[in-house]
């Protein structure tokens, strides 16, 4: 469970503040202690553990501490409220002026993840290193293995942000990037931006805090993920990072068709952490009573022929016909990008003009969220 010190003082801050001007930061709402759980995934200044560690979540964990305490900080630095808050902020920019470098390896489309990242870094007061088009007009394209590619953008940067198409790609690029360290004396972290149907947990992170922002909190809530499930990375960190978050009287509906279930491993994950779960492909039967609705895209490119995704790329279509079904409270979230899913264009038009969409604050949260992450695994308050 969160500790309640950090809890207290983040769900108090899930407000938009005025900034004191991290690089030109001028306002955006602050981060609550939704993060900690996620740490394994933010290979923050850890020394070296060998590769079969990496591939243990829970032993991740534990090697990467204090990640709480960092983003309790990052609060201070988008709004101290002392002159002591104001004094490390001063300090926290100096080091942030010096350690400044992020790196982006896209090697699978992106648009919010990458260009978030890049739009935090900026206003953070620092640069970033980037090749245009993504990997595609790198040394990839002339086949360079991920290994040698992650060592050019660690020994660049201070930060690399990874979206790959294998699943623990982000384990194989902090593995590398340790190797790298003990070579070249580089102090670069990974961060990953999706690592194909696996998980994305920047986007849980982002997706959590709008949860908060709106909601208040997860305690007691209905929370119903919908569509493909199976191959949704952003379903699966979502949940999980629900079940860590550890709010009480949770539940989980999920909502597919069957052959797009959630994976069992992520079912037993949040099941096992006392949160209940629903599995359904029913949407009718929840969605009256869903606290918070997320909607996705069948993920076309991870299957394997058209035939099967035609076969169920017509099912969970969200209109305001569908809409309409669901409560006044509810809160209505999209990770994007939204292709027919969510109807035509007129049926998005009127969707996102009804108050209770808020994928648009959610896609904005993200730059918020990146940039208290970068600050935190910059090391701005060490
Ligand atoms: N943008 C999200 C992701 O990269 C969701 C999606 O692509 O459907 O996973």
């Amino acid at each position: 469970a969160p500790d309640p010190e950090v809890e207290a003082v983040c769900r108090a801050a899930v407000v938009r503040v005025a900034a004191a001007g991290v690089g030109g930061v001028e306002a955006g709402p602050v981060l609550p202690d939704v993060i900690g759980p996620v740490a394994r995934r933010f290979y923050g200044g850890m020394v070296p553990a060998d590769r079969a560690d990496r591939e243990d979540d829970e032993q991740a964990a534990r090697i990467t501490p204090g990640l709480a305490e960092i983003l309790r900080n990052a609060v201070d630095l988008v709004s101290p409220d002392s002159v002591e808050g104001a004094r490390r902020a001063a300090q926290a920019r100096h080091k942030l002026s010096r350690r400044r470098n992020h790196a982006t390896l896209i090697y699978e489309a992106s648009t919010r993840t990458a260009r978030s990242f890049q739009a935090a870094k900026l206003r953070l007061g620092g640069e970033v290193v980037a090749t245009a088009g993504g990997v595609k007009f790198s040394s990839v394209y002339k086949g360079e293995n991920l290994a040698d590619s992650v060592r050019a953008a660690g020994s660049y940067a201070d930060v690399v942000v990874l979206r790959h198409p294998d699943v623990r790609s982000s384990y194989e690029a902090a593995y590398q990037l340790d190797q790298l360290t003990t070579r070249l004396g580089t102090r670069s972290v990974v961060i990953s931006g999706g690592d194909g149907v696996g998980e994305h947990p920047t986007q849980a992170l982002l997706d959590l805090f709008t949860i908060v922002d709106f909601q208040g909190s997860p305690d007691g809530r209905t929370v119903t993920l919908v569509g493909d499930l199976a191959h949704g990375r952003s379903v699966h960190s979502l949940a999980k990072l629900l079940a860590l978050y550890g709010a009480d009287g949770l539940r989980l509906e999920l909502v597919s068709p069957e052959s797009l279930r959630t994976p069992p491993g992520i079912i037993d994950f949040v099941s096992d952490r006392g949160v209940q779960v629903y599995e359904t492909d029913s949407l009718e039967e929840v969605i009256g009573t869903s606290d918070v609705i997320y909607w996705t895209r069948v993920q076309q490119e991870r299957f394997e022929s058209e035939e099967d995704y035609e076969a169920i790329a017509g099912q969970f279509i969200m209109t305001p016909e569908v809409f309409a079904k669901a409560s006044d409270d509810v809160i209505l979230m999209h990770p994007l990008p939204r292709k027919h899913e969510m109807g035509t264009e007129a049926d998005h038009a009127i969707l996102d003009s009804d108050p209770r969409s808020v994928y648009f604050h959610q896609m904005q949260n993200g730059m918020y969220v990146r940039m208290a992450l970068l600050a935190g695994v910059l090391g701005a308050h060490e």
